[in-house]
């Protein structure tokens, strides 16, 4: 955290009040000196007057003694008291005086007519003094004199204050008289002074300011010269005395300037140091806005740089913030964005699911964990990513709950998780699974399952190697393992163990291909040669095989056992397939030399065709014969047409043998009806292998063509199976079939599952139920039931129901109430020699049947 800096104490108010101050004491100095002034200048004026006046009252007096001097001249020539009178307010007021005549001897000089000699007589005994007022009288100089204390007694009525003085002086500077009385001063010369040097020789009247040199005290000073006497009056007045009411004002003024100051300094200070605390507080409120903006900033700054989208919602479920990633992802801009419903803007398909994530996250007791969901979500590209949405509720002030996001793109690393899944459990060179997996597989279908596992080795892969390099081998691999597609739709699992080696789990028991056959089928696949560099390679594959439960209790076992066959099928020459079991191997065996022997069969003339008639039920009528394959081996025996029609079927055998069939029964029905009149209709089985042979149409129009055979006299069988395989193929090849005129059904219908919507579009006008069917009626009730329904479904598509197998009256019974229209069994034929149809028909038996 900064520390805040120190702010500057605001001097404004300091200088203002500074400035205040001194306009208040520039304006207080100048009311004080003019004041000082004034009042000096006033009791200057109040001195001249009294001056003046006692200047006015000293000049009558005066006169009164020079008249009363002239008076006593005349009346008393000799020496006498006497009294002045003086006219004062109006009543006169008596002067004492004593008039003397200084005689004969004394200096008779002419007299000026003018001012009489002024003069002062202090008696040596330290006695009141006189004023002296001397003329030269006709009869001689004579003198009056008054008593000082006369004067005194005037100047004693001004009240001048402490300090102040009136003085009467002969205009040669000689003090007569002064109140208050200061008798040393009395007789003394003042010429020296100002008052006599200056401002007496320029006005008879005046004011200034001097020190007395008397006793040293400041005093201001008013004078006036007495009319007709060379005598002066001088007022003065103490200067301190007069300033003393100004003095008073000094003080009071100073008193309040200093309180005015003193307050205005402290208000300035406190309006400083307000201001400055306000400064400082608004600095500190900027700062703080200033912080706060940064913050945003920064956290805006910190949002944008993360690579993972954040978006925050309101309780609307409203976008109210949200990070450049999320726009990125989102594909819009902020605008586009801000204050949107989050529905409006991120995938509807997943909104369902956000939805409950927010709401676990709001719910109550939610708390502040962090929820979160995996799920598939649609960019603003419109690609799908996967993603990990964590959603928290976050509780601003007010309680409104928000609800933050952020989105973590987990796309790549599923892919990566995906492809590392699929490369512990598969080989990379041939895509297909390896030990691993096989291991894994194999431990689920042992749950109670029957399977097979088939190890096959090969043998020479190591030549193709050793001679081509080790890509070329590769290559050869690749080749190898491409084979196993074919078995693949049936396979548990194919799996590459092995550089050189396969496995194939396969399910086992009833209902699944025999392994042998798939065993040899497989061997047959691999024996061919692969192409390699040019070059063609014989890889010679050994093929081991064990099954469980039977050879082993453990996919451990299993494992084990297989390699051991397999192991023996190398070392056994001739023998590469190799079963762990004896049984199976015999079995194996036996097959090897059927396949043999078929091999010949058709040349040797071991076949014959064997004609099982199917009857009308309603009528008892025979309306037609299945054909039915019978071969005798003289090295065999008689085998079963369910043993060696899939050994012809595994080795393609069955197409030379299922010409040869239909060609020889389509002869045979052309034959009953010339020779015996029979118009029936014969039923070839078409076996998978035969019905996808390229010429098949052909092959059927040749068989009718050369025997002479009108098309509607031939039936095609077609196992239910075959029906529903390649449904848009055998849609065509049906069609061409009914084009040719032949007629189709089905053959075991119920075993496998077909789709009713391509029943429909099939040309088909009979379906024949399965025998497993027919021998459980009356047993249980299921069988019932399905009879019932496939004959409700083949009238329904208007095709003719015929049942098989029917070997009892009570069977018979029953599917008469179901509704059958057709039977087949031994209870009616067994299937019979070509010779034995026109008997069974009471039809004369001709040669050559
Ligand atoms: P499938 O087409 O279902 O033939 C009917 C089988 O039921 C025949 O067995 C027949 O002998 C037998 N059968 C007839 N009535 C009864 C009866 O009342 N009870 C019992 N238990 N069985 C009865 P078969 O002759 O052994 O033929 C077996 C299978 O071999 C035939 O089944 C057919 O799928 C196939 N097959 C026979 N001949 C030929 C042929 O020439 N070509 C082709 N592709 N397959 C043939
Ligand atoms: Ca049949
Ligand atoms: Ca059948």
């Amino acid at each position: 955290m900064p520390t805040p800096t120190p702010t500057p104490r605001d001097t404004r108010p300091l200088a203002a009040a500074a400035m205040l101050i001194v306009a208040i004491t520039v304006t207080l100095a100048g009311l004080l000196v003019s004041s000082y002034h004034d009042t000096i200048e006033r009791e200057q004026t109040n001195l001249r007057n009294l001056a003046e006046a006692f200047a006015a009252q000293t000049h009558y007096a005066t006169l009164a003694l020079d008249l009363a001097l002239a008076r006593a001249a005349e009346h008393a020539p000799q020496d006498g008291t006497d009294t002045a009178a003086v006219l004062s307010g109006g009543a006169p007021e008596a002067i004492p005086a004593r008039v003397r005549r200084l005689g004969p001897d004394a200096p008779r000089r002419p007299q000026p007519s003018g001012a009489p000699k002024i003069g002062i007589a202090l008696p040596p005994g330290g006695g009141p003094a006189a004023i002296t007022l001397a003329r030269v009288l006709p009869d001689g100089p004579a003198v009056i004199e008054a008593d000082a204390a006369y004067f005194q007694r005037i100047f004693d009525s001004a009240d001048l204050g402490h300090g102040g003085s009136v003085t009467l002086h002969q205009r040669d500077g000689t003090m007569l008289v002064r109140s208050p009385t200061l008798p040393k001063a009395i007789g003394h010369s003042f010429i020296h002074t100002p008052l006599f040097q200056t401002h007496l020789p320029r006005a008879s009247v005046g004011a200034f300011e001097a020190t007395s040199p008397i006793d040293g005290v400041r005093r201001l000073y008013g004078y006036s010269a007495v009319a007709g006497y060379p005598l002066l009056i001088v007022a003065g007045r103490d200067l301190a005395d007069t300033l003393a009411v100004w003095r008073g004002w000094l003080w009071i003024a100073m008193l309040a300037w200093v309180l005015l100051s003193v307050t205005l300094a402290v208000l300035a200070w406190r309006m400083s140091r307000e201001a400055a605390r306000q400064a400082a507080l608004i600095a500190r409120l900027q700062a703080s806005e200033r912080r706060l903006a940064d913050g945003a900033r920064y956290l805006d700054a910190i949002l944008d740089s993360l690579a993972t989208p954040l978006w925050v919602l309101d309780a609307k479920r409203r976008i109210v913030l949200f990070n450049r990633a999320f726009l990125q992802f989102t594909g819009r801009t902020g605008d586009a964005v801000t204050g949107h419903l989050e529905a409006e803007v991120l995938d509807p398909a997943g909104a369902g699911a956000r939805a409950r994530l927010y709401a676990d996250s709001t719910a109550d007791g939610a708390g502040d964990g962090v929820h979160a969901l995996e799920a598939e979500i649609r960019d603003g590209s419109g690609a799908t990513r996967t993603a990990i949405q964590l959603a928290a509720q976050l509780r601003s002030e007010g309680d409104a709950v928000q609800i933050v996001n952020s989105l973590t793109d987990i796309t790549e690393r599923k892919q990566v998780e995906l492809r590392l899944a699929y490369l512990a459990d598969h080989d990379p060179l041939t895509g297909l699974p390896n030990l691993n997996r096989l291991r894994r597989v194999l431990a689920d279908a042992l749950q109670g399952e029957q399977v097979v596992l088939l190890l096959i080795a090969l043998e020479r892969q190591q030549e193709v190697a050793d001679l081509l390099g080790i890509e070329a081998g590769d290559d050869a691999v690749r080749q190898v393992a491409a084979r196993f597609d074919a078995l693949a739709p049936a396979a548990l699992c194919v799996a590459r163990v092995k550089a050189n080696e396969f496995a194939v789990l396969l399910p086992a028991g009833p209902g699944h291909r025999p392994v042998d056959a798939i065993a040899l089928e497989l061997h047959a696949l691999l024996s061919e040669p692969v192409r390699v560099g040019g070059r063609e390679f014989h890889l010679a594959p050994v093929i081991g095989i064990a099954t469980y439960p039977q050879d082993a209790a453990s996919a451990n076992e299993l494992m084990r056992l297989a390699d051991i066959a397999k192991h023996r099928a190398r070392s056994e020459a001739g023998e590469p397939v190799h079963f762990h079991s004896e049984s199976t191997h015999i079995q194996l065996d036996e097959r090897l030399t059927i396949e043999e022997q078929l091999r010949h069969a058709l040349a040797r003339g071991e076949l014959t065709p064997h004609y099982q008639p199917k009857v009308d039920i309603a009528t008892g009528q025979v309306t037609g014969f299945e054909v039915l394959l019978r071969w005798n081996s003289p090295v065999l025996g008689p085998v079963s047409p369910a043993r060696f029609i899939p050994i012809a079927e595994q080795t393609g055998l069955i197409i030379p043998i299922g010409t040869w069939v239909l060609r020889t029964a389509c002869a045979q029905a052309s034959r009953w009806a010339r020779e015996h009149g029979i118009a029936t209709r014969i039923a070839v089985n078409l076996s998978i292998r035969q019905f996808y042979q390229k010429d098949l149409l052909k092959v059927i129009a040749d068989a009718l063509a050369d025997a002479g055979l009108a098309p509607h006299a031939l039936e095609l069988e077609i196992t239910e199976s075959i029906a529903m395989s390649r449904v848009d193929v055998v849609e065509r090849l049906l069609g061409g079939i009914r084009d040719l005129g032949v007629e189709l059904s089905i053959d075991d219908f119920g075993t496998g599952y077909s789709s009713l919507a391509y029943l429909k579009r099939f040309p088909v006008q009979r379906l024949k139920v399965d025998r497993a069917f027919v021998r459980d009626l009356g047993r249980d009730a299921d069988s019932a039931a399905i009879v019932r329904s496939v004959v409700a479904l083949g009238h329904g598509l208007s095709m003719r129901i015929v049942a098989e197998g029917v070997e009892t009256e009570e069977q018979l019974a029953l599917l008469r109430a179901l509704g059958c229209d057709e039977y087949q069994g031994f209870l009616f034929a067994r299937p019979m020699d070509a010779a034995a149809v026109p008997a069974l028909l009471g039809r004369p038996v001709t040669s050559g049947a």
